[in-house]
């Protein structure tokens, strides 16, 4: 099965698929985007999804796009590619026109999508746990907005490549631990969850959100959404990232500090283990 891409409502195949050297994604990061998985061929989280890309656009002040067209193409792009378990890579641009700052809002939006086959990149639950590292945050002040504009995102995530680690922990000027490269974070403090409240400092996560309303208030779990300094993270009994790409990921080292017990804790491994039975079950 070849891979698919989907332009402007058109499913072609991937090779065929190009955008304009004009495109304002392209030539000013003016463009947003989510990634959305499926699993046993149930897309997971869907409206969720597509709330946030709504709110995205507005908070950017893009032209509206029917969300209800987006959803069908969306769900017909899952249906076309076959795959069971599935990554769609969804992209909307300010749209085509000459290079200039300032934009019109007078042409038409570009929506493209690719679709993959992710079930050969699927491995068991992280049961070693991660280690990561941090850095000042020095992205823009909208980090609530899922834009393409991700370069910090890279070069962080490249840094902790290159350094063996999984991952980079953005730390604000005052010392509050915000969010990962692609990931949001939870610390554990004896039974109870703590994160970074929602603000224009951290991406309102799907993941973050499951985990919070459907596994968390199911289970009777305590969730403190309030920011936290760096020092009282280091000293936490547990912590974890989490994302649609990555799901649950304990992290057991931070800054070269053994968090918790130096292992995943046994809280986030229940999370772990309720995060899977939900997607599987969607
Ligand atoms: N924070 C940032 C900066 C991200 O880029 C992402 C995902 O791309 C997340 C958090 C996690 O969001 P989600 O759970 O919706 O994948």
């Amino acid at each position: 099965m070849p891979d698919f891409a989907c332009l402007n409502g058109q499913i072609i195949r991937i090779e065929d698929a190009f955008v304009s050297i004009e495109d304002r994604g392209y030539q000013f990061g003016d463009a947003v985007y989510e990634f959305i998985e499926s699993f046993n061929y149930q897309i997971f989280c869907l409206d969720e999804h597509l709330k946030r890309l709504e709110t995205s656009m507005e908070l950017i002040d893009f032209p509206s796009v029917s969300i209800p067209e987006l959803k069908d193409q969306i769900i017909k792009l899952f249906q076309v590619s076959e795959y069971a378990r599935a990554g769609c890579y969804l992209q909307i641009s300010r749209g085509v026109e000459p290079r200039a700052h300032s934009y019109t809002n007078r042409v038409p939006p570009q929506i493209t999508m690719t679709i993959k086959d992710l079930s050969r990149l699927d491995t068991d639950v992280n049961t070693k746990g991660i280690r990561i590292r941090t850095c000042e945050d020095y992205r823009w002040g909208m980090c609530h907005v899922k834009t393409v504009q991700l370069l910090p995102a890279a070069l962080e995530q490249h840094r902790a490549r290159k350094a063996g680690l999984a991952d980079t922990v953005f730390i604000s000027k005052e010392g509050h631990v915000l969010e990962g490269t692609c990931t949001n974070i939870f610390m554990i403090k004896g039974q109870t969850l703590i994160t970074h409240p929602l603000d224009n400092h951290v991406l309102p996560g799907i993941t973050r959100e499951v985990i919070i309303n459907r596994i968390c208030k199911k289970e009777k779990i305590a969730v403190e959404e309030r920011p936290y300094q760096i020092h009282e993270f280091y000293h936490c009994d547990e912590a974890f990232l989490c994302s649609t790409v990555m799901k649950i990921q304990p992290i057991i080292q931070a800054d070269g500090e053994k968090i918790g017990h130096g292992v995943p804790g046994p809280l986030t491994k229940k999370i772990q283990a309720f995060y899977d039975q939900l997607i599987y079950r969607s």
